[in-house]
C-alpha cells in the first residue's frame, strides 16, 4: 500500500513537471511570436490613424467595423460575423466655447467640452454666476439658496495618493455622471466638471453623463473643463466670488442607430460548445482617437485568436473575439452580446477583457470562485518570466460583465495604470502614446492566460 502511494506521488510529481514545462514553452512561443510577428500595431496604426474616433451610431463606427471585420476574414478563423444592436446616436456639434468674466468685459477663455449625453445650451450660449463644490454631497450642504439660477462647478479632484488610478477615478467620476441630475434638483442651470485626469493640462476629458428621469425640458447642460482650467477657475472665483461664467455648446442626441458587434471564432477541436471570449471595445470618444480606450484592447483581442494558431496551439474550447459596440455611452454591445448567448444557451466558460489601455501588463484582475482562482494563483510562476506579476481578486471589465454567472470565469488585463488617465476620453488619446512592445506584451500575456484556461477548463466544467 506504502510502495502504491509512492508510486502514485511519483506520477503526479513528474506529471505535473512535464505539464508544466509544456506551459513554460507554449508561454515561450507565445511571446516570442507577439514580439516579432505581432499584427496590433499596425491594426491600431489602421484605426487611429485611418479612422480616428469612433463614436457610436458615426461614420467612423461602421468604418471600424468594417476594417475589422475584413481583418478577421483575412486570418483564416472558423466563423467571422456581425451581430447587429441599436445604438445611441450623440454629436458633439461645432467646437465648445467658454469663459470666465470677473467684471464686464474682463474675460479668460477656457478649455471645455460637452460631457457624452449632455443637452446644448441655448443658440447664444448660458452666462450665470457659478458656484464650486467638492462633489455631489456639497449640494446638499449649499441648498437651493445658493444654487438656483447658477452653474455648478464640480471640481473634486482625483485622489493622487492611491496608486490604483481607476480607484481614484471611481472616487470622483459620480459628479461627471450624475451631477447635472443632481444639480437641477437645487436650480442649477449647467454644469461644469473637472475632467478625470491626475495631472494638470489643457485638455479637457469628456465621458457620458445621464439625466435618471428628467424630462427633456428639464435639462441642463453639462461640459468638463481641463484639470488647468478647473484650478484657474477655482482661484479665480476665490479673489472674484460674484465672477461669470460664459459656456456654449451644440450637441445633439439622435434617434437610435443599427451598428454591430464584430465577432470572429477558432471552433474548438475537444469542447467546441465551450466558449472562451477575449474582447474590447470597438467605439470609442470622438476627441481623440481611441487609441488607448480602446482600440488597444480591440487590436490585442484580435491578436489573440493569430498568436495561439501562429504560435502552433490548436484550441480544444472555441476561442471568440468580440470587439463590441457602445461602451462608452450606453454598453449597447454588451448587453446584446449576452442577451444573445443566453438565448442561444451558449456556454461561455472564459471572458478576458483589455480596456485599461495598451500599457505594460502588470496582471489580471479575476471575478470567479475560490476555486478557479486558486487555479489562477497557481499559474503565478508561468508569468513571472514576463514581470506579469499581479494575479488579484476584482472587477473584470463593462462589456463582459454582462456574461457573469455561476458558472463563468471573468477577468480583466490590468496594465501599469499611471498614464492612462492622462490620455481617457481626451484629445490627449492618440496613436503615438502607445507603445509598440507594451502592445504586444499585452497581447503576449492575454494570449497566454487564454491558452491555460482553455488547456484546463474552468471548475464547473471539470
Ligand atoms: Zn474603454
Amino acid at each position: 500500500m506504502k510502495f502504491l502511494k509512492y508510486i502514485l506521488i511519483v506520477v503526479v510529481v513528474t506529471w505535473q513537471g512535464y505539464a508544466q514545462s509544456e506551459d513554460e514553452k507554449q508561454i515561450k512561443a507565445i511571446y516570442e511570436t507577439a514580439l516579432t510577428q505581432s499584427k496590433s500595431y499596425d491594426w491600431l496604426n489602421y484605426l487611429s490613424n485611418q479612422i480616428g474616433g469612433r463614436l457610436s451610431g458615426s461614420i467612423q463606427a461602421q468604418q471600424a467595423v468594417d476594417y475589422t471585420k475584413a481583418q478577421l476574414d483575412s486570418m483564416g478563423l472558423d466563423k467571422v460575423w456581425l451581430q447587429p444592436v441599436m445604438v445611441p446616436k450623440w454629436v458633439r456639434g461645432t467646437p465648445e466655447f467658454a469663459y470666465v468674466e470677473t467684471a464686464p468685459g474682463i474675460t479668460t477663455n477656457l478649455p471645455i467640452c460637452a460631457l457624452g449625453g449632455s443637452v446644448a445650451t441655448p443658440l447664444q450660449g448660458i452666462k450665470a454666476n457659478i458656484i464650486e463644490v467638492n462633489g455631489i454631497k456639497d449640494l446638499e450642504v449649499l441648498g437651493a439658496d445658493k444654487i438656483k439660477g447658477k452653474i455648478v462647478f464640480f471640481n473634486k479632484p482625483m485622489d493622487p495618493t492611491l496608486i490604483s488610478t481607476f480607484e481614484s477615478y471611481s472616487g470622483c467620476v459620480g459628479q461627471r455622471y450624475a451631477g447635472a441630475m443632481e444639480a437641477v434638483k437645487y436650480g442649477a442651470v449647467g454644469v461644469i466638471v473637472r475632467s478625470m485626469n491626475l495631472r494638470l493640462d489643457d485638455y479637457p476629458h469628456t465621458g457620458s453623463m445621464g439625466y435618471g428621469d428628467l424630462e427633456v425640458w428639464e435639462r441642463i447642460p453639462a461640459a468638463a473643463i481641463s484639470t488647468k482650467g478647473a484650478e484657474f477657475l477655482s482661484a479665480t472665483l476665490k479673489l472674484s466670488p460674484n465672477a461669470n461664467f460664459y459656456f456654449k455648446q451644440s450637441c445633439k442626441v439622435y434617434n437610435d442607430v443599427e451598428s454591430f458587434n464584430v465577432i470572429g471564432e477558432i471552433k474548438g477541436s475537444t469542447y467546441p460548445d465551450e466558449i472562451i471570449v477575449v474582447g474590447g471595445h470597438l467605439d470609442s470618444w470622438d476627441l481623440g482617437d481611441g487609441s488607448h480606450d480602446d482600440g488597444a484592447g480591440c487590436v490585442q483581442s484580435m491578436d489573440v485568436l493569430r498568436l495561439l494558431k501562429e504560435s502552433g496551439y490548436t484550441p480544444k474550447r472555441t476561442i471568440r473575439v468580440v470587439l463590441f459596440m457602445n461602451e462608452e455611452n450606453g454598453l449597447r454591445g454588451g448587453k446584446k452580446y449576452a442577451e444573445v448567448a443566453k438565448n442561444k444557451k451558449e456556454k461561455h466558460v472564459f471572458a478576458l477583457e483589455s480596456d485599461a489601455g495598451g500599457f505594460s501588463p502588470r496582471g489580471f484582475s479575476f471575478d470567479c470562485s475560490e476555486g478557479d482562482f486558486k487555479k489562477v494563483k497557481s499559474w503565478g510562476p508561468l508569468f513571472e518570466p514576463y514581470l506579469v506579476h499581479m494575479l488579484v481578486k476584482g472587477y473584470s471589465g463593462a462589456d463582459i460583465g454582462p456574461l457573469k454567472d455561476d458558472g463563468i470565469v471573468l477577468a480583466g488585463l490590468r496594465p501599469d495604470s499611471q498614464r492612462y488617465f492622462d490620455h481617457h476620453h481626451s484629445e490627449y488619446d492618440t496613436f503615438d502614446h502607445v507603445n509598440k512592445r507594451e502592445l504586444e506584451l499585452g497581447a503576449a500575456a492575454m494570449s497566454s492566460l487564454v491558452y491555460l484556461f482553455d488547456k484546463y477548463g474552468v471548475e464547473k466544467t471539470k
